[in-house]
């Protein structure tokens, strides 16, 4: 096992992976820039150096700076979180040869599976069922044009490179289609430095319903049921729920053993997750691997009784998973929401500054992971996630009590979140029936 991992992350996943190293008696080590010098996870590293100013190109995306790091502070490990080089496969294979265990996929698999263009094309010798779509990269408007008109709008442009809900637009004609082609593009390039688009059928009113997979050298492929992540804004998650509350067994076994199966054809080794959009008929379509540990694996470790970092570390450390598919049973409910330090009364708008008082929810079947506390300035340089508070109990109308008991409990003064938009989630009626997709909070919710 390994002695010592250095994180290249920050914010709560960073906190999250220090614990795993503690629980595992692992030393960690993080690098922070200075926008984050008062970042108050660093207090619970055994060490932490600063490697660069605030803009993360020059400090968490600077690949030379973490591995001079890494070779000073003689770590064994990189933990890369989520975010940043979790997803970089050059990253991947300049941990590889410098002779420190990359905590993740190979870079082959990263390759493979980390652009959504290739993983489709796997998908397709698989056979799992996709949307129809384009296998290669459109290359100019004309053959968008062409495309769309095969398949039938309404379309969406995705970029290959994507994720975060960024680089994507949806056309129900050809002079949308056109914007959004040339726009996505755009965005693309400038988000991730790859302009590289395709173009697939889009599907009105899904439910995003991903699985999560864990799997170790030795062969061992186990899928931890599924979690419903149909609550976004923007194509980005808010709320996420396991198990799905509308998935029967026997689609979830067909589900996790779709998921499987995709990542065995990649020869993927650790945590990562298939997402799919379910219809209404119970037809299931694959979007992407996601090769690295969610924001919401927590959902999925509440309601399996995992510990998927600690699982993720034993993998990349060539050892066997603690548990196999017989054990690993799905029980009660669990829900998470996302507190972003955001103003959801000025179109959520982010909110950085200075928490000025704190009140952090808790009792029966409460989980907080986050890093902030009072006196604590949130920088207006990263991601507004601020908090992931989560319950779990014996069923959905008891965790859903829960969530509402927790989020009155919780206080977090001096910045704006989104607190009381899951308020009003957690008591809006068909939520509580379970009777949501994709498009629910822009269209019904907030157009209220
Ligand atoms: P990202 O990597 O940016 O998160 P995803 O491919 O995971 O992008 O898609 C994010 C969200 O965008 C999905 O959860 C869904 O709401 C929406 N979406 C993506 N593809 C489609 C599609 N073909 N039809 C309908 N909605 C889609």
């Amino acid at each position: 096992m390994f002695s010592k991992i250095l994180i290249a992350n920050r914010g709560e996943i960073a906190l999250r992976i220090i614990r795993a190293c503690r629980e595992m008696g692992i030393k960690s080590v993080c690098v922070y820039s200075e926008a984050d010098r008062d970042g108050p996870w660093l207090e619970q590293a055994d060490e932490a150096y600063c490697i660069g100013p605030g803009p993360s190109n020059k400090s968490y995306l600077d690949i030379s700076r973490v591995m001079a790091t890494a070779e000073v502070s003689d770590v064994d490990a990189i933990h890369p979180g989520y975010g940043f080089l979790a997803e970089n496969a050059h990253f991947a294979e300049v941990c590889e040869s410098s002779g420190i265990s990359f905590i993740g996929p190979s870079p082959e698999a990263i390759r493979l599976l980390g652009n959504k263009a290739s993983a489709r094309d796997l998908a397709v010798k698989s056979k799992v069922p996709l949307l129809p779509g384009t296998k290669e990269l459109v290359e100019d408007e004309k053959e968008a044009i062409e495309i769309a008109n095969d398949i039938g709008y309404p379309v969406i442009v995705k970029a290959a490179a994507g994720g975060g809900g960024r680089g994507m637009r949806v056309a129900h004609n050809e002079i949308a289609l056109v914007n959004g082609y040339m726009q996505a593009r755009t965005e693309a390039a400038t988000a991730f430095g790859d302009d590289g688009v395709y173009i697939e059928k889009y599907l009105e009113r899904p439910r995003h319903v991903e699985i999560q997979i864990i799997s170790d050298s030795h062969g061992n492929y186990v899928y931890c049921g599924e979690r419903d992540c149909s609550l976004q804004r923007r194509h980005q998650k808010l709320v996420e729920e396991a198990p799905s509350p509308v998935l029967t067994p026997e689609l979830r076994q067909k589900m996790g053993e779709t998921a499987v199966r995709l990542c065995k054809a990649a020869g993927y080794v650790t945590a990562g997750t298939a997402e799919f959009l379910l219809d209404k008929n119970g037809d299931f379509y694959f979007m992407e691997v996601n090769t690295r540990i969610q924001v919401e694996h927590t959902v999925s470790e509440l309601v399996t009784r995992t510990d998927l970092i600690r699982a993720q570390i034993m993998a990349a450390a060539g050892e066997k998973l603690p548990f196999t598919q017989e054990d690993v049973e799905v029980r009660g409910h669990a829900i998470e929401v996302r507190i972003n330090a955001e103003d959801p009364d000025n179109g959520f708008r982010p909110s950085p500054g200075t928490i000025t008082d704190l009140f952090i929810p808790g009792g029966p079947g409460v989980r907080w992971d986050s890093h902030i506390k009072v006196g604590y300035t949130i920088p207006p340089t990263y991601d507004s996630m601020v908090a992931k508070l989560l319950v779990f109990a014996d069923d959905r109308p008891q965790a859903i009590a829960r969530m509402r008991r927790a989020l009155g409990e919780l206080k977090i003064e001096g910045v704006k979140t989104t607190t009381p938009l899951h308020q009003r989630i957690m008591n809006d009626g068909q939520f509580i029936k379970g009777d949501v997709d994709t498009g629910y909070i822009e269209n019904v919710l907030l157009a209220k």
